[in-house]
């Protein structure tokens, strides 16, 4: 089967909602999942999690994800919260106060400017969590202070 493009992978990322309800059609079809489907692998919708991940995974996956669903759910409010049109800084309250016990979590400044870069690196961290991805994800910074982009603007 071809693999998914990483724009195809951000793409289903971004559409990732929280759970419907409980036996709801638009639930994933990986047996017991919390999510929403969101793509047809030909047998029905799954979620973007399941749609990537080999089958023999799954069981362990669809546990993982069910023991993180506070974190599902966090990801749902913040871009419902968003989406409603509160601003950064109410925003960035609400998730540090959250994240009170990991204030790793919490957005950086950079993150309250670009709301879409917390919103990621908390689906990337919920990746990260689920056991789809290898290394915890940092928060991002702007290209102008990326050593990788420019390393000779930044001073040792
Ligand atoms: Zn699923």
């Amino acid at each position: 089967m071809r693999q998914p493009t990483v724009y195809e992978r951000t793409r289903a990322a971004v559409r990732q909602q929280p759970a419907p309800e409980e036996g709801s059609s638009l639930n994933c079809k990986a047996y017991g999942c919390p999510c929403r489907g969101v793509i047809d692998l030909g047998g029905g919708f799954h979620c973007s999690w399941h749609a990537y991940a080999s089958p023999d995974k799954w069981p362990q996956l669809t546990t993982n994800l069910r023991e993180h669903e506070w974190l599902l759910s966090f990801v749902g409010e913040m871009q419902d919260h968003h989406q409603r049109g509160k601003t950064t800084k109410e925003l960035g309250a609400l998730a540090a106060t959250f994240w009170e016990v990991d204030p790793s979590m919490a957005p950086t400044p950079d993150e309250q400017k670009h709301w879409n870069w917390y919103l990621w690196r908390v689906r990337e961290e919920l990746a990260y969590r689920v056991g789809q991805r290898k290394d915890k994800p940092t928060p991002r910074v702007p290209q102008v202070q990326d050593p990788k982009v420019w390393p000779q603007k930044v001073p040792a």
